[in-house]
């Protein structure tokens, strides 16, 4: 071989191995960069999975209704304490209206009337549970508003409320983490929702609203045993 071809060849051999190396360089870049964007689609389907499931967790209680709601009395239906803020026998006159011994009116919170109808519409039973010691008389108030088509159970006689959820949960066959409570005196929310009962502390300025029923369905779909 001349000494020209020998250049010629050893030229041709470092151009081939250039070749060589520039590919080599080029198929590491490509697999570098596909592992590149197949870990960052990894983390992001990942990511996602993770929000499916926190979705999942957090929106599980949305939806959830109680399958009982009970209701206290006075100052929860209506606007007084039945033994000392009225006076008994009541009567219902033609025009309607319930009146007490000497003729005053006798109504309840302006809303409760259409809150208990519209409750018993969408399929709700409901109850009363009252500590109050004029049974007779508030059974003969509840008879003359003709509440009685929407009650399924009436508890109304003294002592700790836990007595009467018991006699609920017996007769109706539903347990305590299935109802809905509206009561005005803290020392019964105290006492039911220790046993897992949602319960709602009514404003006795305000008595149940349609607005009140709402928050009650909504703390209960939440979740939350009760307001602090
Ligand atoms: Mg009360």
């Amino acid at each position: 071989m001349t000494p020209v071809n020998e250049e010629l060849s050893f030229m041709y051999s470092i151009s081939l191995t250039a070749k060589r190396f520039t590919q080599f360089l080029c198929v590491s870049l490509l697999l570098t960069k596909s592992h590149w964007v197949s870990g960052n689609i990894q983390r992001t389907c990942s990511s996602d999975s993770c929000s499916s499931v926190d979705m999942a967790t957090r929106t599980e209680p949305k939806g959830r209704k109680p399958k009982m709601i009970v209701f206290d009395l006075d100052y929860t239906l209506w606007p007084f304490w039945v033994d000392t803020h009225v006076d008994p026998p009541f009567q219902k006159r033609k025009s309607g209206d319930v009146v007490d011994r000497n003729g005053r009116p006798v109504k309840p919170y302006r809303e409760v009337p259409d809150v208990l109808k519209k409750l018993k519409s969408e399929g709700y039973l409901i109850a009363v549970a009252s500590r109050t010691s004029c049974t007779k008389e508030a059974n003969s108030l509840i008879a003359l508003f003709n509440w009685d088509q929407y009650f399924c159970q009436k508890e109304i006689y003294p002592g700790c409320k836990l007595t009467h959820f018991n006699k609920f949960s017996a007769q109706q066959g539903i347990a305590f983490k299935d109802m809905l409570f509206f009561d005005d005196e803290y020392r019964n929310i105290q006492d039911l929702s220790k046993v897992g009962v949602t319960c709602y502390y009514i404003d006795e300025s305000i008595g149940v609203t349609e607005a009140v029923i709402k928050e009650g369905l909504q703390q209960y779909s939440d979740g939350i045993l009760k307001e602090s």
